[in-house]
């Protein structure tokens, strides 16, 4: 592969003082190619591509927004195989999976071009002869900051909302995943205003935190973990006031109460700690509070289910889990199954590297159960973010459960597998979570807010609210009795 270039003002460039990061494929150690290490003056630049697009692309029509996010989207359609390719070599997550992220991209691109006449304000009833009303103003350039799990879905996912509402975007991929984000800017290139998209590279210590302290990025949109979220707040507001929405991280709890069928949930708890994506989503429900009664039936089904999975390269047919993204996150992922047996907690399967049938150059775990975790310990409050799925101790009552499902930092989603219907509303009331589900895992349904509540963020996303938060209110009030 050619070594990459990003989209700045309309142009395709390296980083101005020539760095650049390699690009490692995490299934099998080969480096893929480089890509650019933005400075703080690259970000300068297309922040300032971005401020005088700007000036165009506030007074385009809603159509004309539309039509720019339907052209995006047939793009990145057309190319759908190849960014899947892009993204499962540069991830080491299953290809089968990277092709459906570039689906959804394509999905919520047309989404958000379907929306662009909902952006309309109110008229408020007032004193005759005069006439108030709200309008709906973009903010000018949004700066997005995205992390490595689905990079294609977010890196053009994330911009259709922000575009659509009138602003200029200028958009960091992980420095982990950064291959596919530069392909579509190339292909933006094309059909793109200059300086409407901007797509810069690099750390985030670098290009992320130039992009975070920009003076005339008024509006920040981040996704990641829940620590860099709070640095980011922290940064930002040391510039000035700027609106920060925020897409942290999960430790999300699946109850299991004794009247569920088993085996549906014991299949639903595997499927929603996305072992397909090594358990790298934010949204994995990587937390399990079983009932006592059926507890011990429950962990052994689990296990044997867990450890059935098989991990293996992107493009093998029969993998059911792919890499580890790199060699940090595999060393973190072994140190929580290290702690976890220091904790006291059961391994009941997997947490191990696998070295065997031809993985041994890449960065693969086991999936792994872990069985009676304290639910105070760190293994049941931190997010790994990886393929450990931790069992609590069993809860004798709903009130227990509640507690244990509701006793982290973190809140993003949930889900309760049980028949009576009280305490499937109970529930849906009572866990603290943005996303919910009741008898099913980790489906996203189009046009639903999703995002999280206590530390797992700030705002909503995938739905009209997301289109809304790009923009800001304005009021005027008319008064034309006198003329
Ligand atoms: P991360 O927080 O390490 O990085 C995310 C992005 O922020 C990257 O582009 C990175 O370069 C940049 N960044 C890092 N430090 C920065 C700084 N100081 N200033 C500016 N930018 C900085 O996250 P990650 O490891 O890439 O992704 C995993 C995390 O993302 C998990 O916590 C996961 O739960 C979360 N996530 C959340 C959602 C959601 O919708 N809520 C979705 C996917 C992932």
């Amino acid at each position: 592969m050619n070594d990459t270039s990003m989209l700045i003002g309309g142009k395709l460039r390296p980083a101005s003082d020539g760095s650049v990061l390699d690009a490692l494929n995490p299934a099998t150690g080969n480096r893929l190619g480089t890509i650019p290490d933005a400075t703080a003056a690259d970000v300068d630049d297309a922040v300032a591509a971005a401020s005088s697009a700007f000036a165009t692309w506030r007074r385009s029509t809603p159509g004309e927004r539309s039509a720019l996010l339907t052209t995006l989207a047939d793009v990145v359609a057309q190319h759908a195989d190849e960014l899947a390719r892009l993204d499962a070599d540069d991830n080491g997550s299953l290809y089968r999976e990277m092709r459906r992220d570039v689906d959804m991209a394509v999905f919520y691109l047309r989404y958000y071009a379907g929306l662009t006449l909902q952006l309309h304000g109110d008229t408020v009833p007032s004193e005759p002869g005069t006439l108030t009303y709200s309008v709906r103003r973009p903010y000018g350039v949004v700066g997005r900051l995205i992390p490595f799990n689905h990079p294609l879905m977010f890196a053009a996912s994330k911009i259709a909302a922000p575009l659509a509402a009138g602003n200029t975007v200028v958009i960091k991929p992980s420095e982990h995943t950064s291959l596919s984000a530069l392909r579509l800017g190339e292909l933006a290139a094309d059909v793109v205003p200059p300086g409407v998209l901007n797509v810069v590279t690099g750390t985030g210590a670098r290009s992320g935190d130039a992009l975070v302290a920009h003076p005339d990025v008024r509006r920040l949109a981040f996704t990641g973990s829940a620590a860099t979220g709070r640095a980011i707040q922290r940064r930002a507001a040391e510039v000035s006031i700027k609106t920060v929405t925020l897409e942290l991280g999960g430790k999300n709890p699946l109850v299991v109460f004794p009247d569920a069928d088993l085996d549906v949930a014991v299949a639903a708890a595997v499927r929603g700690m996305n072992f397909t994506w090594q358990g790298q989503s934010c949204g994995s429900l990587s937390r399990v509070v079983v009932h006592r009664d059926v507890h011990d039936a429950f962990v052994e089904r689990l296990a044997a289910r867990v450890g059935a999975l098989r991990p293996g390269l992107p493009d093998d047919p029969d993998a059911d889990t792919g890499a580890i993204v790199n060699a940090g996150q595999l060393e973190k992922v072994l140190s929580y199954v290290r702690l976890g047996q220091d904790e006291g907690a059961r391994l009941c399967t997997g947490g191990d590297r696998v070295t065997d049938g031809g993985l041994a150059d890449g960065l693969f775990v086991r999936p792994a159960v872990f069985a009676d975790v304290d639910p105070g310990s760190r293994l049941a409050q931190e997010e790994i973010f990886g393929p450990v799925l931790a069992v609590m101790r069993p809860f004798a009552d709903a009130e227990e459960a509640l507690r244990i499902a509701n006793a982290t930092s973190l809140g993003l989603t949930a889900s309760v597998f049980t028949r009576d219907l009280g305490t499937a509303h109970r529930f849906a009331e009572d866990l603290e979570a943005g996303y919910v589900w009741v008898n099913e895992v980790g489906r996203h349904v189009p046009g639903t807010p999703f995002g999280g509540v206590k530390d797992s963020g700030i705002g909503r996303e995938e739905d009209l609210d997301e289109l809304f938060s790009y923009t800001q209110l304005k009021n005027v009030h008319i008064n034309y009795g006198h003329l």
